[in-house]
């Protein structure tokens, strides 16, 4: 679990440039609620062998209209929920504009939550840094840490300085193993039928949930058994959280569902054939194909459509998610356990292709055949040369291929090879990652 950093301040004081120069945007995911005005924006990002998420308050996503208490509104709310995500709050402030109403409002706020705080000032570059932050003082949240989040002055010492409690963890550190069984992250948007899923899943006949949940941050694992096979399923619903005391779901939380996805072997992500794709759907999507995992997809709540609407929503689908082929795709009825069952074969088939381990050997000779049966083009009139290939890693499995000039390798023939290899290999369910060493 990375530690979690909120940005909050009022607009302009430079949350989305820390954000930028504190992420590798790549990752970035942003959190479009349905009736907010701002979205939150999640990154990650490293420093010094710690890995930490970044939420990021600040975009305005259109739709306003001038309606200043709209828009404070808004934010406000944005800047809760994030604190509320959050391990530590950066509060940051603007030295250009010097203390302001709206600082002292959110102060307030900050000053009664429990939550860690650290005063930045912000725009500090080719200003007098000490004089700069005299007035901050007054905002009683300790000492102002003064940065210029723009050119980068302070901004590592500071992140170095915040994160010094939290523990190393190794970046892209695989999930833990599956001593316990194969970890299912069960992920998708608020209302897509997830609570629903994860009830039928441990209430299927003959399945037997143990009795020794543990917990990721706030989702819970609970470890089950099923026809001899163990699992855990990583609940982001919170529909076992305090037993009988209430089964209404939680809300829907980003940072859960980024630690299901960091903590799983197998997500599987379930769609909403009623209100078919939505944005969310397809920035997480895309998180989860970054982050390597391997992946099934559930479309939900495929009972009682009309076979029109089957035939649309299923080529929507192929369609807008031609990106994520090579995950089994699933119709399903969570509500009516039609088809439930078949996601299992998926999970083993995507959990077994992330893990597997191929000799030198076979991957050379299968690399070898590929560029016979299709050579690399020649670049500056020398032929790019694929030479030897092995496995540099697994869930996500890296095939590492060495040769001459490989950096120069077009994107098409990389995709060839990727092609290849998954057809040859019978890799399904997991993306393929490869990397490409050159001897000169
Ligand atoms: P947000 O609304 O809080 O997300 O603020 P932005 O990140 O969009 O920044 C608002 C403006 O301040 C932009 O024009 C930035 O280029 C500028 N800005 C951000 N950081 C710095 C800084 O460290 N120094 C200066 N001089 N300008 C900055
Ligand atoms: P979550 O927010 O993703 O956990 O979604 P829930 O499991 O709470 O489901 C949201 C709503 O969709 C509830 O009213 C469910 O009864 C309904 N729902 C869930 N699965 C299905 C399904 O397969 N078919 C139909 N028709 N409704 C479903």
């Amino acid at each position: 679990m990375n530690p979690v950093i909120a940005l909050v301040g009022r607009p302009n004081v430079g949350k989305s440039t820390l954000f930028n120069r504190l992420t590798r945007s790549r990752d970035a995911l942003v959190a479009d609620f349905p009736g907010l005005t701002r979205d939150r924006k999640y990154g990650n990002g490293q420093l010094g062998g710690k890995e930490y998420t970044v939420i990021d308050t600040g975009g305005i996503s259109g739709g306003i209209s001038g309606d200043e208490q709209g828009i404070d509104a808004a934010m406000a709310e944005q800047s809760l929920l994030a604190i509320d995500e959050a391990d530590i709050v950066l509060f940051l402030v603007d030295a250009r504009s010097g203390l302001i109403p709206a600082d002292e409002a959110i102060a307030n706020h900050l000053r009664v939550n429990q939550k860690k705080t650290w005063l930045v000032v912000n725009k500090t570059d080719g200003l007098e840094e000490h004089s700069a932050m005299a007035e901050f003082w007054t905002l009683g949240l300790g000492d102002p840490h003064p940065i210029a989040a723009s050119h980068g002055r302070n901004v590592t010492t500071l992140i170095d300085e915040v994160l010094a409690p939290f523990p190393e963890r190794e970046e892209n550190a695989p999930p833990p193993d599956a001593e316990r069984g194969i970890r299912i992250g069960v992920i998708g948007r608020p209302n897509v039928g997830k609570s629903t899923l994860v009830n039928r899943l441990l209430g299927e006949e003959r399945v037997v949930v143990f009795d020794e949940a543990g917990t990721t941050r706030d989702a819970i694992e609970i470890p089950f058994e099923r026809r001899g096979r163990r699992y855990v399923l990583i609940d982001t619903a919170g529909v076992r959280r305090r037993k009988n005391v209430s089964l209404t779901a939680e809300k829907f939380s980003i940072i859960k569902t980024l630690d299901a996805i960091k903590e799983c072997h197998v997500a599987v992500m379930v769609l909403d054939a009623r209100s078919g794709l939505v944005e969310q759907d397809l920035h997480l999507l895309d998180y989860v194909l970054n982050s390597g995992r391997a992946l099934v997809l559930a479309v939900n709540k495929w009972d009682g459509l009309e076979s029109e609407q089957r035939d649309k929503m299923r080529s929507e689908i192929k369609r807008r998610l031609g990106f994520a082929d090579y995950a089994d795709l699933h119709f399903i009825s969570a509500l009516h356990g039609t088809a439930v069952g078949d996601l299992y074969p998926s999970i083993e088939r995507a959990f077994k292709a992330a893990t597997a381990h191929w000799s030198t050997n076979r991957l050379t000779t299968l690399l070898q055949d590929a560029v016979s049966e299709h050579q690399p083009p020649l670049v500056h009139g020398r032929r790019i040369k694929l030479r030897m290939a092995h496995q540099g890693g697994s869930n996500p499995p890296i095939i590492v291929v060495h040769g001459n000039q490989t950096q120069a390798l077009p994107e098409a023939y990389k995709r060839y090879l990727t092609n290849t290899f998954r057809k040859v290999l019978k890799v399904r369910g997991t993306p393929i990652r490869f990397e490409f060493r050159s001897g000169n």
